[in-house]
């Protein structure tokens, strides 16, 4: 028997699971199909801007996010070599630095396990008419007015419905932990990040007892180490950042997982026919500017205001590649290009870098956040 939905969403992250709260808020049956067998445990510190956070509250779930995770007053961008090169300063908004799994766990909890599936192996996708099936590895078949690939940097559904794109990698990877560490920081609620040669360290803590750190390194792709191994690596690189080695000291070994960084070379293929992409399947970005979680949170909300104005038809989704394409694209490019600042390893260079930055008029940096934390998600002004 074929089972039948309105939307169809593939993939369980932050974009997936937002998603169907939207489309679930505007009236429609939606089911959520996740590869991996549960809500996983793992995962590093993520920080929520205020756009991902306006996200959040539309679908009613801010008031229960926000003790979860832990507010940020001020971020601190320092240079080795040149000191502070400028303090963010957050106290007039909000931004949230909070566990994933937190985060997933929330957006998870209301769904139930008819609409979010977990260990799901999809066989084979296809447009019929004007619907789309699925077919599931154990023979279950599903059919739906839409399809969104909700998929990831590596989207099973872009693979069949859209034209090849091309996977970058930065030249960088990273490690991300979490330290038990309550105390260790002076001020709790000032995060930071300081640029290296060749290196960078972030920090912040995501709740009162624990500090969410990451630490980029240029390297080839690909290159795995033990998590021993892993752990030696990034204390030599902490060489760097003496201040903050106790950080990563007090780590376990569980608790750092490494990802090279890669984006897609931005692409408008998004939408063809009854299939979308949303989030990293459609436009995965570099980390540089802490947004790929709300840009998939964005998506989630367009999508909710085009199928709510347009129905479960095509132009649902062609509205919603319009009124979101331009930022997230913008931020893909945005992002990749801060990437080949923040690693420079020459002392003239970095010393050009740093007065370039410290000397930035504050109207570009502004015009710069602004952008980043209004949400574009095709509302018009007022609605
Ligand atoms: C080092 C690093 C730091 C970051 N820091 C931040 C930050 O501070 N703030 C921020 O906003 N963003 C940050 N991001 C980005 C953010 O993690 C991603 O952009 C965000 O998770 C994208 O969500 P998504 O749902 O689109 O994709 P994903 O999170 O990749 O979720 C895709 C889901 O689809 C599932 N899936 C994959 N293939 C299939 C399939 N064939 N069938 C079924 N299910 C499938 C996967 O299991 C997964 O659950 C960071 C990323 C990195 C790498």
């Amino acid at each position: 028997m074929v089972q039948e939905w309105d939307v169809i969403l593939v993939g369980g992250g932050i974009g997936g699971l937002s998603c169907a709260h939207f489309l679930r808020q505007v009236g429609f049956r939606v089911c959520v199909l996740e590869r991996s067998a549960g809500l996983s445990e793992v995962g590093a510190g993520l920080q929520l801007a205020p756009n991902a956070l306006a996200a959040l509250r539309e679908i009613h779930l801010l008031p229960d996010l926000l003790p979860l995770g832990w507010i940020m007053h001020r971020v601190d961008l320092v240079s080795t070599r040149s000191g502070v090169l400028s303090s963010m300063n957050m106290k007039d908004k909000t931004v949230l630095a909070i566990h994933r799994a937190e985060l997933q766990k929330l957006l998870a909890r209301d769904l139930g396990l008819e609409v979010l599936r977990f260990g799901v192996g999809i066989e084979s996708m296809h447009e019929e008419g004007d619907r789309v099936r699925v077919m599931l590895r154990d023979g279950v078949i599903l059919s739906a007015r839409l399809l969104i690939g909700a998929d990831g940097l590596r989207s099973q559904v872009r693979t069949q419905f859209f034209p090849p794109v091309t996977l970058r990698y930065s030249g960088t990877s990273s490690y991300r932990g979490i330290a038990a560490a309550p105390g260790l920081l002076s001020d709790p609620h000032v995060g930071g990040e300081i640029w290296g040669p060749g290196c960078r360290f972030g920090y912040a803590h995501i709740n009162s007892h624990d500090i969410y750190w990451y630490l980029t390194f240029d390297a080839p792709p690909h290159e795995t180490r033990t998590p021993e191994a892993g752990k030696v690596h990034a204390l030599q690189l902490m060489a760097a950042f003496p201040e903050y080695k106790a950080i990563v000291e007090r780590t376990d070994l569980a608790r750092i997982i490494q990802t090279d960084i890669s984006d897609i070379q931005p692409t408008t293929h998004w939408v063809q026919g009854r299939v979308a992409l949303m989030g990293d399947a459609a436009h995965a970005t570099t980390p540089n500017l802490g947004q790929g979680a709300a840009q998939a949170l964005e998506d989630a909300w367009a999508l909710g205001v085009a199928l709510k104005k347009f129905g479960l038809e095509p132009i649902a989704l062609q509205s919603y590649q319009a009124a979101r394409q331009s930022k997230a694209l913008w931020i893909v490019r945005q992002s990749w290009s801060f990437q080949s600042m923040c690693h420079i390893k020459r002392p003239w260079l970095q010393t050009l870098r740093d007065l370039t930055v410290k000397h930035m008029p504050a109207r570009i940096q502004q015009a710069t956040l602004a952008r980043i934390d209004k949400p574009e998600v095709g509302l018009s002004e007022g609605s």
